[in-house]
């Protein structure tokens, strides 16, 4: 099947090489015409070029993937609804008293070979806030012990009532720098996907733009909402307690599709310790909600043949939205 200009410009932002024939370029074919290479159309040129203006254009008009194959979704599921979000007025605000206070550093700091004590507000209180609410008290958080080694707790980023939603493992350096998830090289990546798709995790258009829909919008957030020290991978009773922020954060944005980015992602969403590459290439649900698994931008970044394995993962969430009906 040819591929069009949309999807050999979508492979092109992700790094992903591809060869196709070359095109006459003259009315006289060229003497290697039907010979297959590398194209100078394929590759954007320097910045400044023609090539590499046409490809950002190419980009930046990007829609929805249009005429899409059919997806094979599986039996589904018995669905639990997600519980609405808190009407945003301001009466309905955090209230002082449902936020927990955060405890003096050193009162909740365990002592050399003991358990961290656990200070957090309970799940079921979790599931009640709404959205200053929910960022406060993960601002105040230290039911973990990673709440010792971090900087800042990083919350998430994007439209609050984004019709995609995209969730990642836990905050990294730069992230534990910044308080903003996705960042650095594995954050360009991802915004090189979001784009590649029509979506941005902007809030808001510039103020020259259009408004956004929030069907061109994802929002962004990861399982664990501090920084394992040295990059370390989670622990189960991490994930445990920080699990009912990422649950009530879903519950808040109501996404129509959810994009899981890699293990522990996959972990705590569909309760599973398969590998990604056998969760791939279906639709699974998350509350009835569609949830596409992918592998994450940073293994993408160390593995760079799994890049052409994202895209067709990629092309299955944008075809299973596609197929959802208007809400
Ligand atoms: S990782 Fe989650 S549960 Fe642990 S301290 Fe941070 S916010 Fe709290």
């Amino acid at each position: 099947m040819a591929l069009d200009e949309r999807r050999l410009a979508m492979l092109r932002d992700m790094g992903v090489p591809f060869w196709r024939p070359l095109q006459p370029r003259s009315p006289a074919p060229p003497a290697n015409a039907g010979a297959t290479d590398h194209t100078p159309a394929d590759t954007p040129g320097p910045p400044g070029s023609d090539q590499a203006a046409s490809a950002r254009e190419t980009i930046a008009s990007a829609k929805p993937l249009a005429g899409a194959a059919r997806v094979a979704s599986p039996p589904p599921l018995p669905e639990r609804r997600l519980e609405p979000a808190a009407p945003r007025e301001v009466s309905r605000m955090a209230q002082p008293a449902a936020v927990p206070p955060p405890p003096a550093p050193d009162a909740a700091a365990p002592r050399q070979g003991e358990a961290h004590p656990a200070v957090g507000a309970a799940p079921a209180v979790i599931a009640t806030l709404d959205w200053p609410a929910l960022r406060a008290t993960v601002a105040a958080c230290r039911a973990c012990g990673l709440c010792e080694s971090r900087r800042q707790t990083v919350f998430g980023a994007g439209h609050p009532r984004a019709h995609w939603m995209i969730v990642g493992e836990a905050p990294g350096e730069q992230e534990d720098l910044r308080g903003e998830p996705f960042v650095g090289p594995a954050g360009q990546l991802l915004d090189n996907m979001l784009r590649a798709l029509g979506l941005t995790r902007a809030e808001a258009a510039p103020a020259d733009q259009p408004p956004l829909e929030p069907a061109q919008q994802a929002y962004i957030a990861n399982t664990l909402k501090c920084r394992p020290p040295r990059n370390r991978n989670p622990e189960p009773e991490e994930m445990r307690r920080c699990e009912p922020y990422l649950q009530r954060q879903i519950a808040l944005v109501q996404p129509r599709l959810i994009l899981a980015m890699g293990r522990f992602a996959v972990q705590a969403l569909l309760r599973t310790d398969e590998a990604i590459g056998r969760l791939r290439g279906r639709v699974h649900r998350y509350e009835g909600v569609p949830l596409i698994v992918t592998y994450h931008p940073a293994y993408l970044l160390r593995n760079l043949p799994d890049k052409a394995k994202a895209w067709e993962d990629l092309c299955l969430a944008a075809q299973t939205m596609e197929a959802l009906p208007p809400r």
